[in-house]
């Protein structure tokens, strides 16, 4: 029934499903997402409170391991040990230095030559969106409302499983959907990763914050579908007036904060509605911009914008935002580009996982970038069955296989050929050639890359941290994306897009002990980060590892 297609589409097409919400989601919980509650008052403003109580004040000592130094990209030397408490890390000691100093560690680990690096942060997640496949069926639908909130929670322990202890969300239409996560994220065993939320600021008119007119209303009325309007506390969403000042803009930001709980601000500047990609969207003012990039420097928030244009990364430069997510795929950036991206101090998210669904041979319009094609085709080849059976829930991993395989087939006719899903592809297009170009330029210029996956974009998982990261080295070469340089991308520089405290994403006194033991040296085989980890620590609770670490004493 086209009806049925149509809707299950809808529902699985997440960026749309941002406006509607059911009102038959029996896994919606009461949770209120404002920072009054329950996750400490407003004055907690730091990113890296932890969703869960500090561990005990008891001091627990990590031996016998490898500690890596991210910012240097080398290890720390032989013999250094960690002392933990209260969930951070509390000095790093030197072989040399006196035992007694630790004699009264109630805890002792023993890393068994292990290699310890910090949690790793994934920047860009739709934490909501779950579908394994960009062209799905009515049946696949239907499949993946019915096992949705099983991947959902599936994708949160895989994280902590890989050592992905912050994701954050960019973008939710429904903010108690999140906090329901957060809250299965603390009570679960192993505990899931810090979830942080990033909340809409936009004016009415844009591609998420469309005005709700009258055939919008009947549409989601007829389709079973409530919409949360943008004034409700627990919309994604904080909308403004077209043509509103400066202060208007100010205030919106604070009610983000204030009201919505945002650890983050997104910004969203593209023209382009989703689907028809016709450019009829509001986009905000340089004087919005500015006001909204300021008053989130001035509130310590930090603040994203997605960009996909030459156009837009300029804009989001010179309003001076955190970071830009994704690659301007419409052209080139010039030199005065970069400088300028250096100058500000902007973070790239480039998140090229994006091409493993998106870059086709023969997709109309796009030119032709035979090598990277053919590369991803590799990659895809023999990397989909892993992803499908690590990733997917069995149910749902034969659809993205098939998914797959159908795009590659070219057979991208949907709804009896209502929709051509190689619009779809044919938009994106620009990333495999001038974006990944334009990431070339980026990094050669020492512009800081950081970790985030698009995670709800197909194929990605907010787990998918190794699979972004094994594309980097393959699409710059291995001379310029080195494991340091990724390694650093998803600690480091990821947690300082995201707004973590200073240290956060480091071995360093003070930092959260979010921590991650590898069994093999990420600074030689980048392929390691972000794989199934022997130990991980989230705010100095070992969450994964405490048997296999234990057996190996014994
Ligand atoms: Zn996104």
């Amino acid at each position: 029934m086209l009806a049925e297609l149509l809707t299950g589409w809808l529902d699985a097409e997440g960026e749309l499903s941002f406006f509607v919400t059911s009102r038959r989601d029996p896994t919606l919980m009461p949770v209120m997402t404002n920072r009054t509650a329950p996750h400490g008052g407003p004055a907690d403003r730091e990113c890296a409170q932890p969703a869960v109580p500090f561990g005990s004040d008891e001091l627990t000592e990590l031996d016998g391991g490898w500690l890596v130094d991210v910012e240097r990209g080398e290890l720390h030397p032989r013999g250094s040990r960690l002392l933990l408490r209260a969930g951070r890390i509390e000095a790093i000691l030197s072989s040399g230095q006196d035992r007694s100093a630790t004699a009264g560690a109630a805890r002792r680990v023993d890393l068994g030559g292990r290699y310890v690096v910090p949690g790793l942060c994934n920047t860009h997640c739709h934490l909501q969106i779950v579908m394994p496949s960009l062209l799905p069926s009515g049946h696949q639908n239907r499949l993946t409302r019915r096992h949705g909130w099983d991947q959902r929670y599936r994708n949160l322990t895989e994280c902590t499983l890989r050592g992905v202890t912050t994701v954050r969300d960019t973008l939710t239409h429904d903010l108690r959907k999140t906090a329901s996560l957060r809250s299965h994220s603390s009570r679960s065993r192993p505990s899931g990763p810090r979830i942080l939320q990033a909340v809409l600021v936009a004016p009415l008119g844009g591609v998420f914050t469309p005005t709700r007119g009258i055939r919008q209303r009947i549409f989601d009325q007829l389709l079973g579908w409530s919409t949360l309007s943008y004034d409700d506390p627990h919309s994604g969403a904080v909308v403004f007036a077209p043509n509103a000042d400066a202060a208007t803009v100010r205030a919106a930001v604070d009610r983000a904060i204030d009201e919505r709980g945002a650890d983050a601000v997104k910004l969203y500047d593209q023209r382009e509605r989703l689907l028809t990609f016709r450019a009829t969207a509001t986009l905000m003012s340089e004087r919005q911009l500015e006001a909204a990039a300021d008053q989130c420097r001035r509130r310590g928030v930090p603040c994203t914008m997605h960009a996909l244009t030459v156009e837009a990364f300029r804009r989001a430069v010179r309003a001076g935002v955190r970071s830009i997510a994704h690659l301007p795929s419409d052209g080139l950036l010039g030199a005065q580009d970069i400088a300028a991206a250096l100058a500000a101090g902007v973070i790239v998210e480039p998140t090229v996982s994006l091409l493993y669904c998106l870059a086709w041979h023969g997709q109309t319009g796009m030119p032709v970038e035979r090598d990277r094609l053919q590369l991803l085709r590799n990659l895809r080849r023999s990397s989909a069955q892993a992803v499908a059976a690590e990733h997917w829930h069995p149910m749902l991993a034969p659809w993205f296989l098939a998914g797959l395989a159908r795009s590659a087939s070219g057979r991208t006719a949907m709804l009896g050929g209502l929709y051509d899903g190689r619009r779809i592809y044919d938009y994106y297009g620009g990333i495999v050639s001038h974006g990944i170009d334009n990431l070339e330029r980026l990094v050669a210029a020492r512009v800081p890359m950081a970790c985030g996956t698009d995670a709800g974009a197909i194929p990605c998982t907010p787990a998918m941290v190794d699979l972004e990261l094994a594309l980097w080295p393959k699409l710059l070469g291995e001379a310029m994306a080195t494991p340091a340089f990724m390694l650093r991308a998803a600690t480091m520089t990821a947690a300082r897009a995201l707004g973590m405290a200073s240290g956060a994403g480091q071995i360093a006194p003070g930092a959260p002990a979010d921590l991650v033991a590898y069994e093999r040296n990420p600074l030689e085989d980048g392929s390691v980060v972000g794989s199934r980890a022997a130990a991980v620590w989230r705010d100095g609770e070992m969450v994964v590892g405490a048997e296999r670490l234990a057996a190996d004493k014994g």
